[in-house]
């Protein structure tokens, strides 16, 4: 439960009441809603804060789960994305600055040969799905437990927590929630994460009916698991080996582990990535990019567009986000803030003999009480994360706008400065020792 001793809540109590007899749980996405009490409404964000409607202020770590890359409301992104509405938004034809911004994204992305625009990493990943289908005449995929590629049916699987109890048991594969239709289960492999082994089984069995491997490099919606180096140049090899292509989602990755994201950070290539969040720093808009061969397919059979692909303002902050990633040393600046953040929580938690780990990247780590940082979607569901729980509710409530839960990593963006740095360290002392006493 997220405490409110300390800051006031009841205009975005009473506005949840007003938005409930509106709007489903009182928001646009399931995940936004807290609690009848505890539901938090924003008036705004500048740099690495944000301030709900009651005026109280956060050092924010969601960032909107990651796009925020230049922290909210960053002036040159904005301006850029003003500047392009005075010409209008969409014309359902092709403008001259989308060939600048897949210049850019090629310029930092080797595996992108070619470039094609979406709206949202779900567009991105089931477009991407769709092309390895066309390119390859193949229908089935594969996918690891506890990866999450977007809205779509063919991504919204998981494991059951129920049966992972006993780890020598394949958990059953079950859809996130209703309305997600069963026929779908027969598409797909799912394979435990850093697991190449079970995944040379599915592909060397499978592999005539295979288009491609979907894969997360960093799991970032179970707080932040990375691929162990060694496993996703296996799945590389695996995929080349046996006339598969590799899908790299990069959705949350992408632009923020690296500027190459985290295809640099690993050393590999992918046939298809799709990259989202950090592209325009909260402007939506995505992208597919890969080999020349299969991304010539749009045109030769494969269908993709939409309404919206590659709308001017967006278009322009991919522009300029993209343009500021590329030349200064911003994701550097990231990740020492990053390391920074878990040298100054370790030495909290170590001098009271807490035990911890940190997953991840710098720029989206997730925090562990235990002393191993879990490698799989099992070993997490399984861990004890009431501690980081009770902990959170006590942040937030103190101005540390973290995940509630542990699924979400913290995200950073180069707007977090020294100051935050030590306002967040000195609350999470706090929080700590108030969690012990709870
Ligand atoms: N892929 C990954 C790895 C993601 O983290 C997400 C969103 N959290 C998506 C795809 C879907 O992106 P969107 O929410 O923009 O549709």
């Amino acid at each position: 439960t997220i405490k409110t001793e300390r800051r006031k809540m009841d205009k975005s109590r009473a506005h949840f009441r007003e938005a409930i007899k509106h709007m489903p749980l009182g928001v646009s996405s399931n995940f936004r809603y807290w609690g009848d009490d505890n539901t938090v409404f924003v008036k705004n964000g500048k740099g690495a804060r944000l301030w709900d409607i009651d005026g109280n202020e956060y050092i924010d770590y969601r960032l909107g789960y990651g796009p925020a890359i230049l922290g909210h409301c960053n002036d040159i992104v904005d301006a850029a994305a003003r500047e392009a509405q005075s010409v209008g938004t969409v014309y359902a034809l092709g403008t001259e600055k989308e060939v600048t911004v897949a210049k850019l994204i090629k310029e930092m992305m080797p595996a992108a040969e070619l470039v094609r625009f979406s709206n949202s990493g779900t567009e991105a990943v089931m477009a991407a799905l769709r092309l390895a289908r066309g390119y390859t005449g193949k229908d089935n995929y594969v996918t690891f437990e506890g990866s999450y590629h977007g809205l779509f049916d063919a991504s919204m699987w998981t494991a059951d927590p129920e049966d992972m109890k006993d780890q020598t048991k394949q958990p059953k594969v079950i859809p996130y929630g209703e309305g997600i239709p069963q026929l779908v289960r027969q598409l797909f492999w799912q394979v435990p994460y850093n697991d190449a082994q079970r995944l040379e089984e599915v592909l060397k069995k499978n592999h005539d009916t295979i288009a491609a491997v979907l894969i997360e490099p960093i799991l970032g919606n179970c707080c932040g698991i990375p691929s162990k180096p060694e496993f996703i140049k296996a799945v590389r090899e695996l995929c080349t080996k046996y006339g598969v292509l590799m899908i790299v989602d990069e959705v949350k990755t992408g632009f923020r582990v690296a500027k190459g994201g985290a295809q640099e950070l690993y050393g590999i290539e992918a046939d298809i990535f799709t990259v989202a969040k950090a592209v325009a720093n909260g402007y939506p808009i995505s992208a597919i990019g890969g080999k020349e061969e299969i991304l010539r397919k749009y045109g030769k059979g494969v269908a993709h567009g939409g309404t919206y692909t590659a709308q001017a303002m967006s278009l322009a902050a991919a522009e300029a986000t993209l343009t500021i990633l590329k030349d200064t040393d911003a994701l550097k600046n990231i990740a020492s803030y990053g390391q920074a953040m878990q040298d100054g929580m370790g030495k909290v938690l170590t001098k009271r003999g807490i035990p911890h780990s940190f997953t991840g990247h710098q720029s989206m780590s997730g925090l562990f009480f235990s002393a191993e940082a879990p490698t799989t979607y099992r070993n997490w569901k399984l861990s004890d994360y009431t501690f980081y729980d009770t902990m959170a509710g006590i942040l937030i409530d103190m101005g540390i706008m973290c995940e509630p839960d542990s699924r979400e990593p913290w995200f950073i963006s180069s707007a977090h400065d020294q100051k935050c740095l030590e306002e967040t360290l000195g609350k999470f002392e706090e929080a700590v020792d108030l969690t012990l006493n709870e």
